[in-house]
C-alpha cells in the first residue's frame, strides 16, 4: 500500500467512466455498434484492479456504468456497490447525446437508472453523458428521469466533440440547474472563462504526471474543486490494436497506455477523495473545506513521468 508523506484533504472528486475499450468514441470508425458482443471483453479485468488500487489506497469513487456493461457484468456493479463506492449511470448505449431525440435520450436513461438500481440496490443520481455530449434539452429529462445531478459538462472549447450548456458557461464548478438539480463540471485549467481539460482521459495520459500535478494544484489553489475521471480501459496497454482509425484517434486511445496505472494509483494516494454526489452534499451543507496549499516537492508519483 502506497503512503505518501502528506495526503490532502481539499475537495477532489473521483469518477471512473465504466466502459469497455471497443464503446470509446475513438474505436468507432474501426468498431461497429454491432460488433461490440464480438469484442474481447475486458472491463471486468479493469474494472476489478481500479477497485483493488481504491482499497488499497483506502480510496472512494464514483463509478459512472454504462448499462450495456452492466447488463453483461452483474456481479461488477454489485462489487462496485459493495465496496461502498457510488454507483451513477453512464446511459445505456454510449451514444452521443445530441446525436439522439429526446424521446430516444429519455429511453436510455431510464433503461440505465433501472438496471442499474436493480442490481446494485441503490438509488442512481447522477449521470455523465458519453463523450461529456451534453446538451441543454437533455437535463429537464434527466430531472423528470429521477437523476439529481449532471456530471457531462466540461468548460472548454478544445474538444471537438464534447458538448455545451450554453446557460452555465460562465465559470460555475457546480451549479444547481434546477430545484436539487446540479452540475458538476469536469475540471479544466481555466484561462478566462474557458480552460484546456485537466479532468483527465487522453490529457492525463499526455502529460508529464509532475505537470499534471501541478495543474491540479493551480485549480484548487484558486478555490475551485477538482473533478477527474477516467475510464478501466485506460490502465489496459494489452487492449487490442483497431484496424481503420485514424492516427489523431489511434493517438487518442494508445498514448502512454503503460504509464497510466501507476499514474492513478499515485493520484489515488495524493488525496483524500470524495465521491461526486458527496462534493454535492458538501456544498450544499456548506461544509467545504478548500486546502489551499502548495504541494509539497516530495508527493506521491512525484518520480514518475
Ligand atoms: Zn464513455
Amino acid at each position: 500500500m502506497r503512503q505518501p508523506a502528506q495526503r490532502r484533504a481539499a475537495e477532489v472528486a473521483l469518477s471512473i467512466d465504466v466502459e469497455d475499450w471497443f464503446h470509446s468514441e475513438n474505436v468507432k470508425r474501426g468498431v461497429s455498434r454491432d460488433s461490440w458482443d464480438r469484442c474481447e471483453p475486458r472491463v471486468e479485468r479493469n474494472t476489478m484492479r481500479m477497485l483493488e488500487i481504491l482499497d488499497a489506497t483506502n480510496t472512494r469513487a464514483t463509478f459512472f456504468v454504462l448499462g450495456w456493461v452492466a447488463e453483461r457484468n452483474v456481479n461488477l456493479v454489485r462489487e462496485i456497490a459493495a465496496a461502498g463506492h457510488e454507483v451513477a449511470s453512464h446511459g445505456f448505449a454510449h451514444q452521443l447525446v445530441y446525436s439522439l431525440s429526446p424521446e430516444a435520450f429519455r429511453q436510455d436513461v431510464s433503461r440505465a437508472k433501472a438496471l442499474l438500481e436493480d442490481i446494485a440496490g441503490q438509488e442512481v443520481r447522477g449521470y455523465r453523458a458519453p463523450c461529456f455530449s451534453i446538451t441543454p434539452w437533455a437535463i429537464p429529462i434527466l430531472q423528470e428521469t429521477g437523476h439529481a445531478y449532471d456530471s457531462s459538462m466540461v468548460p472548454t472549447a478544445a474538444h471537438d466533440r464534447y458538448g455545451s450548456l450554453g446557460t452555465i458557461d460562465d465559470g460555475s464548478d457546480i451549479a444547481e440547474l434546477g430545484e436539487g438539480f446540479h452540475e458538476v463540471c469536469v475540471s479544466c485549467l481555466r484561462f478566462s472563462r474557458r480552460g484546456i481539460p485537466w479532468g483527465g482521459g487522453g490529457y492525463f495520459r499526455f502529460v508529464p504526471y509532475a505537470a499534471w500535478m501541478r495543474g491540479i494544484n493551480v485549480i484548487l489553489a484558486g478555490g475551485h474543486p477538482y473533478v477527474f475521471y477516467i475510464h478501466p480501459w485506460e490502465i489496459d496497454p494489452g487492449q487490442p490494436r483497431v484496424d481503420g482509425m485514424s492516427v489523431f484517434n489511434t493517438y487518442r486511445q494508445r498514448v502512454n497506455l503503460h504509464r497510466c496505472e501507476e499514474r492513478f494509483e499515485a493520484l489515488c494516494a495524493r488525496f483524500h477523495w470524495m465521491t461526486i454526489g458527496e462534493m454535492i452534499e458538501r456544498r450544499r451543507g456548506g461544509a467545504v473545506a478548500i486546502d489551499p496549499a502548495i504541494l509539497p516537492h516530495a508527493e506521491a508519483g512525484a518520480s514518475l513521468s
